[in-house]
């Protein structure tokens, strides 16, 4: 299983598509890409191989940002409809997401008696809970904020808001996943190998960090939304 995200001003699409090619050795069932455009956000996704999701997606698909998965089922059976990403009531939002949610069916009767799911995933809960706390009255990064602090389980997300092509929401707990940095646009990536093509310098995640990646910088900080700076390390791989 695992995640990769673009941020620039190329095509996405093939981006993502390429890198969840290089995650393939970790093993999935189903993968899924997002892109977000000035028309709104487009979900692709498909059971079985990478090859299979390529071919459902129509050539003309564009979108300077977006994000890609391959899952590798734990809570509903591989499917269609169990593939990531996931999207909240109003498809704004739109979540990819590798780990565990221990406490999702607690969170799910807690805050979201109201909620009709679409899928059998853990993962769901999540996306629908932001989108709860955006209608709180949250900003999206404290919506996302607060959802990761009552979370008990592993995870590595990336999130897009439907409303803002500039940021991809990311954050880890105890599942891996890097930042690759470059001049003009930026990625996300469970394994430095699935970008390895694009850029060499990485910054690395901590549990329990969240980072906003925007095409031209990062803004790192902890649950509590206290900022932080790391510098990127070089990655040492044959691309
Ligand atoms: N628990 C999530 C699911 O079953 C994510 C699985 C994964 O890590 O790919 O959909």
């Amino acid at each position: 299983c695992g995640i990769v995200g673009y941020i620039g001003n190329e095509n996405a699409k093939e981006i993502l598509l390429k890198g969840l090619d290089k995650l393939e050795y970790r093993g999935y069932d189903s993968a899924g890409i997002s892109l977000l455009t000035d028309e709104g956000v487009e979900v692709f996704k498909e059971k079985g191989r990478i090859a299979v999701l390529r071919d459902s997606i129509p050539t003309a698909a564009d979108g300077h940002i977006g994000i890609g998965h391959t899952r590798w089922a734990t809570h509903g059976v591989p499917s269609k409809r169990n593939a990531h990403p996931h999207q909240s009531t109003t498809e704004r939002f739109t979540l990819v997401h590798n780990g565990v949610i221990e406490n999702y069916e607690q969170l799910k009767n807690d805050y979201l008696s109201n909620v009709t799911f679409n899928s059998d995933t853990d993962t769901e809960v999540i996306v629908q809970l932001i989108e709860y706390h955006v209608n709180k009255g949250l900003s999206v990064e404290e919506a996302f904020r607060s959802t990761l602090q009552l979370i008990k389980g592993s995870y590595a997300f990336a999130l897009l808001d439907n409303q803002d092509q500039d940021v991809i929401y990311v954050a880890k707990n105890k599942s891996p996943l890097l930042i690759g940095v470059a001049e003009d646009f930026n990625v996300v990536a469970s394994d430095a190998m699935a970008m390895i093509q694009v850029t060499n310098q990485f910054i690395e995640l901590m549990d329990k960090e969240v980072i906003l990646v925007r095409k031209d910088g990062v803004e790192l900080m902890d649950l509590n939304g206290e900022r932080k700076e790391r510098e990127p390390f070089t990655a040492q791989l044959d691309a």
